[in-house]
């Protein structure tokens, strides 16, 4: 028979840290999760707040992948926009699917993913595929990952304000073509740049936020946004994971998404 237990606020929050550890890849903590106890939370059962939209036919697909296709060949791969195109290797346009219900945006292509052409590849890149496939139950590929920038600042320093207003076109029109039910803005830069506001990651994660491809709220549907912590921060920080796994937890609670059961 179990034993009932009662929640406080310290329990709640031991529980966040124990899930998050267990899901997003800490081996620190040699915890197992009880079957249940992940979808207890009040965040977790909410009901979806954005009903399903229909389902992306193939045809939509293979058009999508091709107006992708052509803005990373003809544009993306030859531009010369910025100067960070004299010190890349390659340029990072994206990757996933082009009927992705979640976009994850970060800042920029770090070393390896300038080496490989890909987002999010090397030890942050691993982090974050464990929170889409561990902690959401999704795989990788059913998502589209992109940066805001689609060339590696060298030293990996912040992008600058001017390299982010001469590529940010790019990521609106990947946006544009995709159409995610929600986005996930990963770290402070993706997150200001969408939101165009100059607010720390710190106060902007944990909510949800509007964002307007064409840049005004009087044309379009808003695109909700939840910015959380960029996997490089977690990795630095682990203690933080529990936020970022809350984080996660909104936007499977909106987008209908279940909480995977061990
Ligand atoms: S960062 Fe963007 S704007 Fe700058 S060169 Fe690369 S693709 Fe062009």
């Amino acid at each position: 028979m179990r034993m009932a237990t009662t929640r406080t606020p310290l329990t709640d929050a031991l529980r966040q840290r124990f899930e998050a550890d267990a899901l997003l890849g800490a081996d620190a903590l040699p915890i197992r999760i009880p079957t249940g106890s992940v979808s207890t939370s009040p965040v977790a059962t909410a009901p979806a707040k954005t009903p399903a939209r229909p389902s992306v036919g193939p045809e939509e697909i293979e058009s999508r992948s091709r107006a992708l296709s052509v803005i990373d060949g003809a544009e993306v791969k030859p531009c010369t926009k910025c100067a960070l195109h004299a010190t890349r290797t390659k340029t990072v346009f994206g990757v996933g699917s082009p009927a992705g219900r979640i976009m994850f945006i970060g800042e920029a292509p770090g070393h390896d993913e300038d080496v490989s052409g890909e987002p999010f590849v090397g030890r942050a890149g691993q982090l974050l595929t464990d929170m889409i496939q561990k902690g959401m139950g999704l795989k990788r590929e059913e998502v589209y990952i992109a940066n805001v920038l689609k060339c590696r600042p060298p030293n990996n320093r912040t992008p600058a304000t001017d390299e982010i207003a001469a590529c940010k076109d790019y990521l609106l029109r990947q946006i544009d073509i995709i159409k995610p039910e929600g986005i996930i803005a990963l770290g402070a830069p993706a997150a200001q740049t969408l939101l165009n506001t100059r607010d720390g990651i710190g106060k902007l994660r944990g909510r949800w936020h509007d964002f307007h491809v064409s840049g005004t709220a009087m044309i379009g549907e808003p695109i909700p946004v939840m910015p959380t912590f960029h996997p490089a921060y977690l990795l630095r920080d682990p203690t933080q994971k529990g936020k970022a796994w809350a984080d996660l937890k909104m936007v499977m609670a909106r987008l209908g998404i279940p909480i995977p059961q061990r």
